[in-house]
């Protein structure tokens, strides 16, 4: 990505010499552009690029950060009239968005392919993520959110009830992976509970984000409560954080502790999915079918740039030929190429950068005595980033490839020989984002499951049973991150919680004309009788 004096007029979609979609084009990324929260002036300009051809797809803005901040006071003002509105009228909002992105898809599937090079049916699953959370949220905000009858100090005297109140402004900054789940699926949590959004979509891709919030506006939401700024992230980020009650961060590590910190500066509250090396264990009894099925998704899913694929796979002596065998081959299959289409199995790696990554992993690997089984080069004929999907034997600690995230089509496979041995090796890493467990035992799948140090695992899949229970938490353990998305947490962490204590006839100190030691005493005698009574705190 390269900045750029404002251009008159941006370059148009690319339509010659690369391949061409069919449901968006210029007029519609020249709309999409327009409501990017920019104050009046010029900007300097950075150019969007469509990782297929290497071609410009538009230039955006860079916003300064006096646009952030405008952009959240608008938040500010839009906010309190939507947190006015009943869980039900929101909802009207979601689940009309609900149907128009299952309506629109072939249009956000264009825009999702152009700006990051997926193949489409990994478009597709961002499609589906929207309209699932969409929905879920729509319909089970009220019931996470209501006010809750809490056991009262004491028993019918206290009536005690919990709140929950919306923080205000939730700021958003997303990565380039799935540029519209992760920018939108947050924010209809945030929004649902009643907050403002102000959301920062990575430079690489603003279109998809920008797409939802159109589709969000025409369902009905709020001109003003969802604002999008684009920039870099490292002088947005800050004035962001400065003017947000809340932030929500999906993308590396290293930026991750950067947010926490500024965060905890302003002691406002984050959240963070971080990186992953996540492992998958195929244990003898597994369907080998289905696992190296599994495997593959599990690995070569969205080419790999995926915060919850597998890169670390772990197969039992017993089946490491047959397995690795079967791997290799249905690996080889895979379709690669750039269509608007459902043609390919695996579309473009995202950038040069990611592309220089995860041949640098490959490199560094084969220098220091591993084997490429599959795949191992680059396809330049296909287009400026693509790369085959590749398997590696034979990896050791000393190369990149067994601890640094590659975040490309590259996994690593190894033998293990007993369960306690592959509990150690899964958890021999400074992350803990995703597992997979391959058994047909499902006693030893949970068993297995709950040793793994991760915050989703996975039995019998590699990662979207987890992903797709919208209605239970998903996040990292150790250096993958804080916090949850989905399910209760995913919305309870947009809200203030607030205890309310209706205190009835006596008080909880010693009334008057009684004597605080022997009202002390009488305490000391009634705690001692409760903690006799099964059910009472
Ligand atoms: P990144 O963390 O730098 O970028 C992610 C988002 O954070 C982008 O929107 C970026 O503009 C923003 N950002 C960057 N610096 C910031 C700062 N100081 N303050 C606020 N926002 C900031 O990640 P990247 O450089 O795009 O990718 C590097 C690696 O991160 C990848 O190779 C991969 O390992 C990992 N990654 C993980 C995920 C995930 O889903 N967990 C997503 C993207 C990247």
């Amino acid at each position: 990505m390269t900045t750029a004096p404002e251009a008159e007029n941006p370059r148009a979609v690319p339509e010659k010499g690369g391949p061409a979609p069919r449901h968006a084009n210029q007029e519609v990324f020249d709309r999409l552009a327009a409501r990017i929260s920019v104050r009046p002036g010029t900007r300097p300009m950075a150019e969007v690029v469509a990782p297929f051809t290497g071609r410009l797809l538009r230039q955006v803005p860079l916003c300064t950060p006096d646009d952030v901040a405008f952009a959240v006071r608008r938040a500010r003002e839009a906010q309190k009239e939507w947190a006015a509105r009943s869980f039900s009228q929101r909802a009207k909002v979601f689940l009309r968005y609900h149907d128009l992105v299952l309506a629109r898809q072939e249009e956000g599937l264009d825009i999702i392919q152009l700006e990051s090079g997926k193949a489409r049916n990994h478009a597709f699953e961002e499609i589906a993520d929207n309209a699932i959370i969409a929905r879920h949220y729509a319909r089970h905000a009220e019931g996470y959110l209501k006010p809750r009858r809490r056991k009262g100090a004491l028993p019918l005297l206290t009536v005690t009830r919990e709140l929950h109140h919306p923080l205000g402004v939730v700021g958003i900054v997303a990565p380039w992976n799935y540029p519209l789940s992760m920018a939108v699926t947050d924010a209809a949590a945030a929004l649902m509970a009643g907050n403002a959004v102000v959301l920062k979509p990575d430079l690489q891709t603003p279109f998809s984000a920008l797409w939802g919030l159109a589709l969000l506006e025409e369902a009905g939401l709020a001109p003003g409560l969802f604002q999008v700024v684009t920039g870099r992230g490292r002088e947005l980020g800050g004035p962001l954080i400065e003017g947000a009650d809340y932030v929500c961060f999906t993308g590396s590590t290293a930026t991750g502790r950067t947010i926490a910190r500024q965060a905890g500066e302003r002691l406002i509250g984050c959240s963070l999915e971080l990186g992953g090396k996540n492992p998958m264990l195929v244990f003898s009894d597994a369907d080998l079918g289905k696992a190296t099925h599994g495997a593959v998704r599990g690995c070569f899913a969205n080419t790999g740039q995926l915060c919850i694929s597998i890169e670390r796979l772990y197969v039992q002596a017993k089946v490491f030929d047959e397995f690795l065998a079967r791997f290799q081959k249905l690996t080889g299959k895979l379709e690669l190429g750039a269509s608007f289409d459902y043609a390919h199995d695996m579309g473009s790696m995202s950038s040069k950068d990611q592309l220089d990554k995860l041949v640098k992993h490959i490199q560094d690997a084969v220098e220091k005595g591993a084997t490429v089984v599959a795949g191992g080069k680059a396809r330049p004929d296909l287009g400026p980033y693509f790369h085959e999907p590749t398997i590696l034997t034979g990896v050791t600690d000393q190369m990149l490839v067994s601890r640094e995230e590659t975040f490309g089509p590259l996994v690593s496979v190894y033998r293990f020989e007993t369960e306690e041995e592959a509990i150690r090796l899964a958890n021999a890493t400074p992350y803990g984002l995703n597992a997979s467990v391959w058994t047909r035992d499902v006693g030893r799948g949970v068993r297995v499951a709950s040793a793994i140090e991760a915050g989703t695992v996975n039995v019998n899949e590699a990662y979207a049973a987890t992903w797709a229970s919208v209605d239970a938490p998903m996040g990292g353990f150790k250096d993958s991150g804080i916090g949850r998305r989905h399910g209760a947490a995913g919305i309870l962490k947009y809200t203030a919680a607030q205890t309310v204590s209706v205190q009835r006839l006596m008080p909880l100190s010693a009334p008057p004309g009684v004597e605080e030691a022997r009202y002390s005493a009488l305490m000391t005698r009634a705690l001692k009788m409760l903690s006799h009574i099964p059910g009472v705190r």
